[in-house]
């Protein structure tokens, strides 16, 4: 693709917060603390040497166990630089080198970074909250994340949703606002970025198909909008797109399913990517990373530095111990096992929906993620059903209506979201026999 609208100064991106904030001059010191042949006097660094804990053994399932100590336990232990422990990050670059085309981290054409955070939940709330101001406009996706939306809700912004299918958002409608953006939304400020989902979207299960992103970043470049990619289902994909396929993607024999990001297309510097370790090693570590041009990470880090100084290091630690003895080739061995993993749990989750609801509801089977979006025939609105009905009958679903940009506009929504992720074989089954007596009645 060509570079045909390079971004230079990011300055009309940001918002009042991001203008005004300095980063901290004590974080700043910071790293000069990593060289050994100056005394550091400076910063408020407790004193490992008093903190009771020797060292941190982790038993894998399969393999050796790992043990943290000496340096990499103090380093755990102890404040860190806001974008996370060194080591990590250059893992993490390497990562994103191999798996999104980026260039070496230390490239003059194309500065970019990696910034470690408690769960992309976290970078979201950081980078969202930095450049966005009460009355700015932006691009979403409808149905959305509903943890996104707890974000972007109270900020008084004025959100233009466009519809999903089971190929991603859709450009010609993405295309039709943007193009026609004063007579549909008279008065508003142009959008500054659009947010996607692009793989197993949550909550509709659906992947952008590669010409799509094509086509989106075009627009988006035309535009001069930022892209913010939410993309933490990319490592659980079950299958490549018929389309994809079409476009000569293959799967290497043995090799996880990962497609072509946003992030591999960024000929402008205009993308912003959220990974997160969540889904495919734990939740409960809190660890995501962001991937984007230098400049916006900066902003994020001076967010950083104002909120939670840095993600987790024991987490970073006890990762990284475990993505060093990987590998990046053991770490995407790993990735084939999990995608075989929720492979097989939709499977289970889909035979049972055609057993039971067939009829009842529609959906698409999801290529990604950990989501079914039900349509709910012969009704307009779910919630009042699964709000309290269903609760009645014992099952929990989430009503569509959590998932729309905007519900005041809006108010009722026919779908419904299941999650096919934890519940066993047997629950899976009886839920849907609940579900199906509660359409029944
Ligand atoms: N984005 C999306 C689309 C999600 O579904 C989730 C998790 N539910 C997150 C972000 C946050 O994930 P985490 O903070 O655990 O990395």
């Amino acid at each position: 693709m060509e570079a045909n609208n390079s971004i230079k100064d990011y300055s009309k991106f940001y918002g009042s917060y991001a203008k005004l904030r300095k980063p901290s001059p004590i974080r700043e010191l910071f790293k000069y603390t990593v060289d050994p042949s100056i005394i550091s006097l400076g910063g408020g660094l407790p004193n490992p040497n008093a903190f009771p804990f020797k060292k941190i053994t982790v038993e894998l399932k399969d393999g050796e166990p790992l043990e943290i100590q000496g340096d990499d336990l103090s380093n755990a232990l102890q404040y860190t630089q806001t974008y996370g422990l060194p080591k990590f990050t250059a893992w993490l670059k390497n990562l994103q080198i191999r798996n999104h085309k980026l260039p070496a981290a230390d490239n003059k054409e194309r500065p970019w970074n990696v910034g470690v955070t408690s769960g992309s939940q976290e970078g979201l709330a950081l980078v969202f909250s930095s450049l966005l101001d009460q009355g700015d406009s932006i691009i979403i996706e409808s149905p959305t994340y509903s943890g996104t939306l707890s974000i972007l809700g109270p900020m008084g912004l004025n959100m233009a949703g466009i519809q999903v299918d089971k190929n991603g958002m859709i450009p010609s409608l993405l295309e039709n606002v943007l193009e026609n953006w004063d007579t549909l939304y008279p008065g508003k400020r142009f959008p500054k970025l659009i947010y996607t989902i692009p793989t197993g979207q949550n909550p509709s299960g659906c992947s952008m198909t590669v010409e799509r992103k094509r086509t989106i970043y075009k627009l988006c470049s035309k535009y001069d909008l930022l892209i913010l990619e939410d993309d933490p289902y990319f490592y659980l994909q079950f299958e490549m797109s018929e389309e994809d396929k079409a476009e000569g993607l293959v799967v290497e024999p043995g090799q996880p399913i990962l497609g072509v990001s946003f992030l591999s297309m960024d000929t402008d510097q205009r993308v912003i990517r959220f990974d997160s370790l969540s889904k495919i090693l734990s939740s409960g570590l809190r660890i995501g990373f962001v991937t984007g041009p230098f400049k916006l990470l900066e902003v994020m880090q001076n967010a950083q530095q104002a909120s939670t100084l840095h993600a987790s290091g024991v987490s970073q630690t006890i990762a990284l111990s475990l993505l060093q003895k990987w590998g990046i080739d053991g770490f995407h061995q790993h990735i084939v096992k999990v995608q075989a993993f929720y492979r097989e749990r939709r499977a289970v989750f889909l035979g049972h929906v055609e057993t039971h609801l067939k009829g009842l509801v529609e959906y698409v089977s999801p290529s990604a993620g950990m989501f079914v979006w039900f349509r709910v025939l012969n009704t307009d609105d779910t919630y009042q059903m699964i709000t309290s009905k269903a609760i009645e009958k014992k099952v929990v679903l989430v009503p569509g209506i959590a998932f729309d940009p905007n519900p005041e506009v809006n108010l009722v929504s026919p779908y419904v979201r299941a999650s096919f992720s934890i519940a066993t074989d047997e629950q899976m089954e009886e839920a849907c026999k609940r579900f199906a007596s509660l359409l029944q009645n």
